[in-house]
């Protein structure tokens, strides 16, 4: 009948605020086109997904399974932002890897089971999972198609760590990278990867995504379509969707990550006192901790700078040496106050970004930092630290010039003097990076309306799901 339900799908995250984020926006992003969702998750995780359930109760609800027992995880740790310096994003891959036989017994006990499986693409090995479900997956990529391509040329073979540039003559505008700065998840595998280890399965999981039914990825065709072209034709997936930036019209940033020490509304009363365009915005991602030495070049350069600022501090998970991390030295807030706000914990991102008080934005390139700051129209300061950062910022400095780097590497201190001329700089309003940025967020914001690329990829997708429920349940078109 008329009434049926839509297609009902299984969304399997990975618990990391960087891919979990961006997996609930899509989700919400299919809910609205009438699809039934299962999301699962652990009891740990269930806080950061509620945002995502209050939205949509009626077609989201979620799957509660324990969190896997891990030699190397403590009890209690679900995420990778709780994780100690002892265990690692492997580690959770593989002790979720082990819900493989609970997420079979509720498909086979459902009365309605999911006909497809969308799943992050560090689970690769759900790929396995949906085999023997006889569903097909959509690997769901938090990243561009940049990264993609970068990984899949890497993936095949382990390069050794070497002195000598790694080139990717195969790819568009033919990049080539340092090793200490190819895609950590890559280095991790060479470096950590013996048979049998956590890091291997890891390997063979992103192995296996490139024979997935298809692909999605949080990017829209102006921005990455050389290297969308790239993987559709390389990456052997007849279905690929370019979807991002999936937080635009998504669930919205309220919740999506815990708490910080200012509360969000006196976040956005602190900046609508500050004029137009006046405010530059840190903040490195829910990961990233900054040593003591890091934070005191990094707040003389805000001192310097003389701008207003909103600086996230993130504060050290526990199994870290608290007083060495996240560390704001003595006097600091006191001698910028007025002109600056300190925020230790979580920040409402996306909204402070959106504010016309901000202009610039240093990051370390985190995927959805980068999506968010493009959708924004704010400069881009780069300071690419790890994981896929050095990739993204290649793509944003050289690639589409929406951004200036600033600073390099984890551990690195910055040059307060040079930082401070650079932020500067950066609220200056004329820089060719802000003008850039301004078209880009433009077009960003154009892909996902009624009519743009990303908006008519999703519509394909939920097309191409619900024919599938169409064919399992045996109605004619
Ligand atoms: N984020 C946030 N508040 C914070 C820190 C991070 O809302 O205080 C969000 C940010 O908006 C982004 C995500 O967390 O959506 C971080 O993802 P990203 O890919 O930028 O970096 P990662 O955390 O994976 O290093």
């Amino acid at each position: 009948s008329s009434s049926a339900p839509g297609a009902h799908i299984l969304v399997f995250p990975h618990p990391a605020q960087g891919h979990l984020i961006p997996i609930l926006d899509f989700t919400y992003h299919l809910s609205t086109r009438g699809l039934s969702i299962t999301v699962l998750v652990t009891p740990k995780n269930l806080p950061l997904i509620q945002p995502l359930l209050s939205r949509s109760p009626t077609s989201i609800q979620p799957l509660i399974l324990p969190f896997p027992t891990h030699p190397s995880i403590p009890p209690g740790v679900e995420n990778a932002k709780d994780l100690p310096p002892t265990s690692s994003t492997a580690d959770i891959v593989r002790a979720l890897s082990f819900l493989q036989e609970p997420i079979i017994q509720w498909f086979d006990s459902h009365p309605n089971p999911p006909v497809a499986i969308v799943s992050d693409f560090f689970l690769g090995w759900t790929e396995g999972l949906a085999r023997r479900l006889s569903v097909p997956r959509i690997v769901f990529y938090s990243s561009g198609t940049f990264l993609v391509s970068v990984l899949n040329h890497l993936w095949p073979s382990l390069v050794r760590p070497t002195d000598e540039l790694v080139g990717f003559d195969d790819l568009p505008n033919k990049p080539s990278f340092e090793y200490p700065h190819l895609p950590s998840v890559y280095r991790r595998c060479v470096e950590l990867g013996s048979p049998g280890s956590d890091w291997e399965f890891m390997r063979e999981g992103m192995i296996a995504n490139t024979t997935s039914w298809g692909a999605a990825y949080n990017t829209f065709e102006a921005m990455e379509g050389a290297y969308l072209e790239h993987v559709r034709e390389k990456g052997g997936h007849v279905r690929t969707w370019a979807v991002g930036p999936v937080f635009a019209g998504g669930v919205g940033s309220a919740g999506r990550g815990g708490s910080g020490t200012v509360a969000d509304g006196d976040v956005i009363s602190w900046l609508d006192e500050c004029p137009d365009g006046s405010v530059v915005y840190v903040c490195f991602g829910s990961e990233v901790l900054l040593t003591r030495v890091q934070m005191a070049g990094l707040a003389a350069a805000l001192e310097k700078c003389g701008a207003r600022f909103v600086w996230v501090v993130k504060v050290a998970p526990p199994g870290h040496a608290a007083e060495e991390y996240g560390v704001v030295p003595d006097g600091f807030e006191e001698r910028t106050a007025g002109r600056g706000l300190v925020i230790r914990g979580w920040a409402p991102q996306a909204a402070i970004l959106g504010h016309p008080a901000v202009a610039a934005f240093l990051t370390h390139c985190g995927w959805n930092s980068v999506l968010e700051g493009l959708a924004a129209g704010v400069t881009l300061l780069a300071w690419p630290m790890g994981a896929d950062q050095f990739v993204n910022a290649r793509l944003l400095v050289e690639d589409t010039g929406v951004a200036v780097r600033v600073c390099e590497g984890l551990g690195t201190v910055p040059d307060s003097a040079e930082l401070a001329m650079a932020v500067a700089e950066s609220l200056s309003g004329s820089r060719p990076e802000r003008v850039r940025a301004m078209e880009m967020k433009k077009v960003a914001l154009d892909a996902v309306k009624e009519g743009g690329s990303s908006y008519s990829d999703l519509d394909g997708l939920v097309k191409e799901l619900s024919a599938l429920a169409i064919k399992k349940n045996g109605v004619k078109e």
